[in-house]
């Protein structure tokens, strides 16, 4: 993590990002994650000390955690979040998400059917219907997008009627 700061920050970088590793269930043959969240955190920390006015470091210490201990803590049942997050391989197949790059999850292959036809698909419909995302990684990267969609659900978040026009300069590439 330090050695890959410094290089992030000697390069001129803005920014250098801390995530956790997943060791999906259904991956067996990756490595576990073999540090402490003690070190893993106390490498975080001191990564983040090389931070200044130029160089920022983004440590995801929640996630860390979550993964680590592999708590599911989530109080929704389904992924709305994949409708932004699937993942088109090189080979055409298209996957619910990153961390589901099994054929099980394959919603369709796009060399052999239009994105529409796979969108819209019984497989797609299927794998949404039999998810479980308790048997997910905790703390994915849609869990955050699907926390919010939830208490939307149940009238936790209001979302306002008149949201703010994105300032193009800010986000130039935003979609
Ligand atoms: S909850 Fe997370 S891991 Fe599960 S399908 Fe959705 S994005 Fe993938």
């Amino acid at each position: 993590m330090i050695k890959g700061a410094k290089l992030a920050k000697d390069l001129g970088l803005d920014y250098y990002e801390i995530k956790p590793a997943f060791v999906a269930p259904d991956k067996p043959n990756q490595l576990a994650n073999t540090l402490s969240i003690a070190d893993a955190n106390a490498l975080m920390l001191e990564a983040k000390e090389l931070e200044d006015e130029n160089f920022a470091v983004y440590a995801k210490v929640d996630q860390m955690e979550t993964v680590f201990t592999r708590e599911d803590d989530r109080r929704y049942d389904d992924c709305p979040g994949h409708k932004t997050n699937a993942v088109l391989e090189a080979d055409f197949d298209l996957y619910i998400c990153s961390n589901h790059k099994t054929p099980e999850f394959v919603f369709g292959n796009l060399k052999n059917q239009s994105f529409k036809q796979v969108w819209h698909g019984e497989q797609r419909k299927n794998i949404l219907r039999d998810l479980n995302v308790h048997h997910c990684e905790p703390r994915c990267r849609m869990d955050p997008l699907n926390n919010i969609v939830h208490e939307i659900r149940i009238g936790e978040r209001i979302v306002p009627l008149n949201l703010p026009t994105p300032d193009s300069q800010t986000h130039p590439n935003f979609l």
